[in-house]
């Protein structure tokens, strides 16, 4: 049986709770465990598919389709372990199974209630699928205290029960504030988060300080003796210069050991550290910059492109260059500013998206990267723009467009039930915005001696997507015939996966997400190949 990790919050979110479990998971895995990360998050949606990138960071997609929370992405880059479906749940999924059950009655007449039923539906969730595993680490968003994270602590708490002390263990992640007017280090947050755990039921064996400077040893004890927890179990975590850093801290302050002795475990291997290193030794100290512009709607929120921005630094990381990006808000990009914007830009990239506010500014940059050869990738929305673009200046349709946001123009751009002859539709188009999309892994054809078979090196690739609308194939032969191929196709060839202009460096647009796949220590071939060709560019 796997063994369970629950990691909890304390004094304020945002500490690196998601970031700390992804680093003991890879430590645990490279002293030979098998290891799988879960995340539990309050909030009321099913699903944070519906939720802007605004308030809530990007939107994480799983091989398997599932539209998760951002830290799944931190798991799958530091674990290499590909998430699914049953690795994320929310307040409002569990409650919309236990509704579902109860409208069929299957609750036989019963009472029904958060104790037991919402929290057997949350133990059922963490147990699924874990045989395997040698160990599970479960992440509970948001902090110990808050009204809706109540039912997920009193259900680890039930499960810990279950499976007993020698199966289960709990991390307490608080922040330890340094007070600079008095020069001071102060436990009482730490102190009080940890009274608050314990007075749902949950005294913590690890807790892990989040710190400004290195905590002395003597609040160390403090933290100990309040806290009743031992010396060797209170871990400081400093912040690091990288993220990529923190499998390095982590193992110097011995979480993952203090994790296997608690268990009575030996390590099968010794940890390897080197491609950590490594990374971090190439982000902090390369002196070469290469300057990156992504173009989008929500580029004022740093994690709304969260696997973005990491996906261009692995491709940095293999071609020895530190990305600068150069972050534009499109709904504010005049037309008139693109040249002067874009002059000392080596690389431009369009993101995904949805709906129609800033995207003159993204077609009229895409227009300035073709015809100025400078290195394009556009993601998704970034693709179908390009597309639009290309129609309108260079096989001059003016009208081309997207029923997304344009219903009389000529939709180059469209829901596949509304240009498919056959009514043939992908998973389902009704009114519902949740969970109607194309979402998750699915093939790409490609085409022979294209530039992106040239980069993936492969016939066939497997991507995720995200999107509801898709390029009409009825236009491929007239795009191929004025310079852009369509160099990926679904394996039926009925839908656009890839295009590429063939008079140009480097211009690919890709229908799916390659940045959700991008890992460390394997960066992309898509991003590497973009990061090398911006190098290259000037
Ligand atoms: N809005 C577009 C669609 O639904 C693109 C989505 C995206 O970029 N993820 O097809």
């Amino acid at each position: 049986m796997a063994r369970f990790i629950f990691v909890t919050g304390g004094v304020v979110s945002s500490l690196g709770k998601g970031l700390s479990s992804a680093s003991l998971a890879y430590l645990l895995q490279s002293r030979g465990y098998k290891v799988r990360l879960r995340k539990l998050d309050p909030y009321l949606n099913v699903d944070p598919g519906t939720m802007s990138p605004f308030q809530h960071g990007e939107v994480f997609v799983t091989d398997d389709g599932a539209e998760t929370d951002l830290d799944l992405g931190h798991y799958e880059r530091f674990s290499g372990v590909s998430a699914k479906k049953s690795d994320n749940i929310t307040t409002g999924k569990i409650y919309n199974d236990v509704l579902k059950k109860e409208r069929k009655g299957e609750y036989l007449g019963k009472t029904v209630q958060v104790i037991p039923h919402i929290t057997n539906r949350i133990k059922e969730f963490i147990k699924k699928d874990s045989s395997k595993e040698d160990f599970v680490i479960c992440e509970i968003g948001g902090i110990v205290g808050d009204i809706e994270s109540l039912p997920f602590v009193e259900a680890i708490r039930q499960f810990a029960n279950d499976i007993g002390k020698q199966n289960s263990l709990f991390v307490h992640l608080t922040l330890v504030p340094y007070l600079k007017a008095s020069d001071e280090i102060k436990t009482k947050p730490t102190q009080h988060s940890v009274k608050e755990l314990r007075s749902i039921g949950i005294q913590p064996d690890i807790i892990i300080c989040r710190s400004e400077r290195p905590i002395p040893l003597e609040h160390r004890k403090k933290i100990s003796l309040f806290c009743n927890v031992n010396i060797k179990n209170v871990i400081e975590t400093v912040d690091v210069r990288t993220i990529y850093e923190a499998p390095i801290s982590f193992y110097k302050e011995k979480l993952d050991l203090q994790v296997l002795n608690y268990f009575k475990l030996r390590s099968k291997k010794p940890v390897n550290l080197t491609p950590w290193k490594k990374i971090t030794k190439i982000i902090l100290h390369t002196k070469k910059h290469v300057n990156i512009a992504i173009i989008g709607k929500y580029v004022e929120l740093k994690d709304a492109y969260k696997s973005l921005d990491e996906a261009l630094t692995h491709g940095g990381i293999d071609n020895n260059v530190k990305i600068n990006l150069i972050r534009i808000d499109s709904e504010k990009l005049k037309v008139s500013e693109i040249k002067s914007k874009l002059k000392n830009i080596s690389g431009i990239l369009i993101p995904g998206g949805f709906g129609k506010r800033g995207t003159d500014g993204k077609i009229a940059a895409i227009k300035f990267a073709r015809i100025n050869k400078i290195p394009f990738l556009g993601i998704c929305y970034g693709m179908q723009m390009a597309i639009i673009e290309f129609a309108r200046n260079k096989l001059n349709l003016k009208k081309a467009t997207s029923s997304e946001f344009d219903k009389k123009g000529l939709a180059i751009i469209g829901l596949m039930n509304e240009w498919n002859k056959d009514g043939k539709k992908i998973k389902g188009t009704d009114k519902n915005l949740g969970g109607t999309m194309r979402l998750g892994s699915y093939d790409a054809k490609l085409l022979k001696n294209s530039m992106i078979q040239k980069i993936y090196g492969k016939n066939l690739i497997k991507e995720r997507h995200r999107h509801r609308y898709e390029v009409n194939i009825a236009f491929k032969e007239k795009f191929e015939k004025n310079g852009m191929n369509f160099s990926g196709l679904s394996p039926d060839g009925n839908l656009p996966e890839i295009i590429e202009l063939k008079n140009h460096p480097w211009f690919i647009g890709v229908q799916f997400h390659p940045e959700f796949k991008s890992r460390p220590l394997a960066p992309h071939p898509l991003f590497s190949s973009f990061i090398k060709a911006s190098k290259n560019h000037k």
